[in-house]
């Protein structure tokens, strides 16, 4: 390729966002930073707005723009837009090449199908959006013709080690989990854990939905149906297995019994860089593993019956149609609830399994029937987790 990659970044102020933004910091020559979103934090924003020279930018939150406009916060040279409609309007901006989506939740998704059919390459951190409408996120870029370059550590893997082989030689994929905050605790200890406890990921430094969905291991189901979307697996053709390290970020098999894996230490920067770069292989991305160091590469079984929304995850993929919707969306009600100390940890699963239980499944012909399901899910959940006598617990 020649001349710079103009990047779109979704999500520029979150954890994937900051460490997209030390990416290119180092990678001037090559990567261009020509919009980014956020949802509140304008001050944040803004800063990012004036080191790189942005020239565009959206905020989702619009009570967030107003205050931002008062406040006079960005620099003259950026546009700024506000909504769900300012957002894709960065995500279809005539001189960006590849737009990466690294906000939080499905507010992205209308953003992401928009940039596809402007014909964008996808760089996606976001799993949500796939879990919640994979069927027409990864149909919409069949038609076209545009990447969708996975950021997301595993599957980045999953990608590096597929790249330039026959599916038919590949027997399955299997996802690594390093088990989360809580693979070390008694069970019983788990009815009394806080968000606090649960933020504490022994080797990832992520935003807390994610850091909660690792340490129910809910992550490495919506992973699951991730990698489904992206590869074209079956359910019964992903595994997962328990890696603490977080070194190896997943492998595949193939049908003769050989296994290939992606390793690199523990930091999203690989990841990025390669989505970012592709189909570029650059030198200097970060420090890689030191082998004058000794280095474990535990992999074991997960402990059968420890993690029931993975499980959970498993079943809404054999089922298909709205199912996964459903997962994720029950998951995401009961999870800010667990983060904002109204519900507790061990009752997410229940919430997942109760609203999964109240929807009849059926196979949804357009964006708009999952996106209603998802509105009714959300009902469907916050009443469930209104509906018990759980006290607040801190
Ligand atoms: P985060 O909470 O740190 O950041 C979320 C970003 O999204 C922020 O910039 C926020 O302003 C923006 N945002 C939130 N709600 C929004 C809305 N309604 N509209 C527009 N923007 C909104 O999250 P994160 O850890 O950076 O994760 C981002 C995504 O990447 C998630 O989908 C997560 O599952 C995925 N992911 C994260 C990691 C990681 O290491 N952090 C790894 C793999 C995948
Ligand atoms: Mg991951």
């Amino acid at each position: 390729m020649t001349g710079k990659k103009r990047i779109v970044l979704l999500g520029a102020t979150g954890s994937i966002g900051q460490s997209t933004l030390s990416v290119i910091r180092n990678a001037r020559d090559d990567l261009e930073l020509v919009g980014i979103s956020g949802n509140s934090r304008f001050r944040e924003l803004a800063e990012i707005a004036r080191e790189f020279r942005v020239p565009h930018a959206a905020l989702a939150d619009e009570n967030a723009y107003r205050d931002c406009r008062e406040a006079g916060a960005f620099p003259g040279a950026c546009r700024l837009r506000s909504g769900i409609s300012g957002i894709t309007e960065l995500a279809v901006l005539p001189e960006a090449d590849v737009v990466l989506v690294a906000s939080s939740g499905t507010a992205a998704l209308g953003p992401a199908l928009a940039a596809i059919e402007a014909g964008k390459d996808i760089a996606l951190a976001n799993k949500e959006i796939l879990v919640l409408a994979g069927k027409f996120v990864t149909a919409a870029a069949r038609k076209h013709q545009v990447r969708l370059l996975p950021v997301d550590s595993e599957h980045s893997a999953l990608f590096q080690c597929l790249e330039g082989r026959r599916t038919e030689d590949v027997s399955r994929l299997i996802l690594t989990a390093s088990g989360g905050a809580f693979i070390d605790r008694e069970p019983d200890e788990l009815a009394r854990v806080i968000p606090a406890d649960a933020l504490r990921h022994p080797n990832w430094s992520m935003g807390p939905k994610v850091t909660i969905d690792s340490a129910t291991m809910a992550n490495k189901g919506l992973e699951m149906i991730e990698a489904h979307w992206l590869f074209s697996f079956d359910a019964d053709r992903i595994d997962v297995v328990l890696h603490r390290q977080s070194i190896i970020h997943s492998m595949i098999e193939l049908t003769d019994g050989s296994i290939l894996a992606q390793l690199s230490p523990p930091c999203m920067t690989f990841a990025i860089h390669h989505a970012l770069m592709y189909p570029r292989r650059v030198p200097g991305v970060a420090k890689g593993l030191d082998f004058s160091e000794v280095h474990r590469l535990d992999l074991a079984p997960l402990p059968p019956g420890r993690f029931p929304c993975l499980t959970l995850a498993r079943e809404a993929l054999h089922a298909g149609g709205v199912a996964p919707a459903v997962f994720n969306t029950a998951n995401e009600v009961a999870v800010e609830a667990f983060l904002a100390h109204r519900f507790p940890f061990l009752h997410i699963p229940h919430v997942i399994d109760n609203t999964l239980e109240a929807f009849d499944n059926f196979e949804p012909r357009t964006v708009n029937d999952v996106l209603e399901v998802e509105k009714a899910a959300r009902r469907t959940a916050s009443e469930l987790v209104q509906s018990q006598p759980w006290k607040k617990i801190s």
